[in-house]
């Protein structure tokens, strides 16, 4: 997953990236870019770590210009390696383009093999590099035919940010798979993943981008339209995004993250109630369906578990290892809150099983006597090909274990899911939603080859 950002016509448009990029860090916490323009040329710093360790001071004063975009990474495609961090830059005619993409393309193989036997020489192993091949490979004069006649090609998830010299280029694919939104301020327009990064700049919501929608900033002024068929295009927002992965502060697909949260989890109370002390979330991405579960049942909230804040989401890191270390450091379990009682433990979602485990672990330790695990979505049993990392079915846990198994592999005293119509009942046009990772029904073709190193192997 990533989270993306284009500013256009600010005087300080990078120190401007730079900030929504903070808003939006946990969409990414590997590598982080930033491109500008400065009406001549183009200016591009990207590091791999947090925004805070990518730049500096002196890296924000040397992007120079009015108009930038940025991206903070995680990755779903490629390694993570400092090549592969966007934006990616190319040269077409004599225009300088810079990407930025949030998604992952589902067609990949297709392309590329096009691509390759065009002569296209990739530098990265990142699919988000086709679409600035096909960029710089098409003929098209006028900018509009330009980029339709590129973003027709693609297929999958693509929430796009995109300088193309002085004008920014915002799109999202006709299913809408990933946020975008635009926002205002002084003179200028914002694009970015959620709104929570135009709360952090002072800037005004102004609306989502559509999906299948592409609109061309250029100072002031906006111009937008459709791709050829997408007003038809079945819609398939990423569930996932209001179960986890946005923050609760942002407004997405038209509907406000926290409440959603909260809704969640008191349908989780009205199918899975049962006699408890207290309830309590593992925090931090628990404590929202905690909320309403508590308030639903009117049992009492407590908090049962400090986070450490000086640590990164657990997913981040992609080796095992790593996981396993950063998963205990995080949290800490208060004893006199747990000891002796029963407890109902809220968690947003199981996908390996590690977090949940150890967590149950360490409230037994502390001295919890009944601990019952109530999870606000149902188990997740396919794999992601539009941008989250639940990387294969091997790795899922519900993919391959009943809930009793899982809940004896938990050690808990009771294990039960949210419904998938229960789910469904919260969210507002709920038919316009992706749930592949929980039903298996995937709106837009999987890609043939499944590997996430898919550009890498075999070259
Ligand atoms: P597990 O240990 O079961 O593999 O992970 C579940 C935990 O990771 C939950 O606490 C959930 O909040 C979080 N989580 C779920 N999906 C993702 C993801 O895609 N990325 C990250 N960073 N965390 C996730
Ligand atoms: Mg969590």
């Amino acid at each position: 997953m990533c989270g993306i950002i284009g500013v256009s016509n600010h005087k300080e448009a990078a120190e401007i990236a730079f900030l929504g990029l903070y808003a939006l860090q946990h969409r990414g916490e590997e590598a982080a870019g930033i491109a500008t323009y400065d009406g001549r040329n183009v200016h591009i710093i990207k590091n791999l770590g947090l925004l805070e360790d990518a730049f500096d001071g002196r890296s924000l004063r040397e992007l120079k210009g009015r108009t930038a975009i940025g991206h903070c990474r995680y990755s779903t495609t490629g390694s993570n390696n400092i090549k592969n961090v966007q934006p990616f830059l190319a040269t077409h005619k004599t225009k300088a383009i810079a990407i930025a993409h949030n998604g992952n393309l589902t067609n990949v193989d297709v392309l590329y093999k096009n691509l390759e036997e065009e002569g296209a020489i990739f530098q990265t192993t990142m699919d988000s590099e086709i679409i600035v091949h096909l960029l710089a490979h098409s003929r098209n004069e006028n900018i509009k035919q330009w980029f339709t006649d590129v973003l027709m090609q693609l297929q999958g998830a693509f929430s796009l940010v995109f300088l193309v010299e002085d004008m920014i280029v915002g799109v999202r694919d006709p299913q809408g798979f990933r946020p975008l939104c635009l926002g205002e301020r002084d003179d200028s327009y914002i694009l970015a993943s959620e709104t929570c990064a135009l709360d952090l700049i002072g800037a005004k919501f102004v609306r989502e981008i559509q999906p299948g929608e592409v609109v061309f900033i250029k100072d002031k002024t906006i111009e937008s339209f459709f791709l050829p068929g997408s007003e038809q295009a079945r819609r398939a927002h990423c569930i996932f995004e209001f179960i986890y992965f946005a923050r609760p502060d942002s407004e997405i697909f038209n509907g406000n993250v926290y409440s959603v949260r909260k809704a969640l989890g008191a349908q989780l109370a009205r199918e899975h109630p049962v006699d408890a002390d207290f309830v309590m979330a593992i925090p931090d991405s628990g404590n929202y369906a905690a909320l309403g579960y508590a308030k639903q049942l009117g049992l009492p909230l407590e908090v049962g578990i400090i986070r450490n804040h000086y640590i990164g989401r657990t997913f981040i890191q992609p080796t095992q290892f790593l996981r396993d270390f950063r998963v205990r450091v995080k949290l800490n379990p208060i004893r006199s809150v747990l000891k002796d009682k029963r407890i109902i433990v809220v968690e947003d979602s199981i996908v390996r099983g590690t977090t949940a485990r150890s967590r149950v672990q360490e409230l037994r330790n502390a001295g919890a006597k009944e601990i019952h695990l109530r999870i606000s979505c149902p188990p997740i049993k396919s794999p992601c090909f539009y941008g989250i990392d639940f990387p294969s079915k091997r790795e899922l846990i519900a993919a391959n274990k009943t809930i009793p198994e899982i809940a004896k592999f938990i050690q808990v005293d009771s294990l039960q899911y949210l419904s998938m119509e229960g789910m469904l009942s919260v969210m507002k046009n709920s038919q316009d939603f992706c749930h592949a990772c929980f039903s298996g029904k995937y709106p837009v073709a999987v890609p043939r080859i499944k590997s996430k190193y898919l550009l890498e192997e075999g070259r």
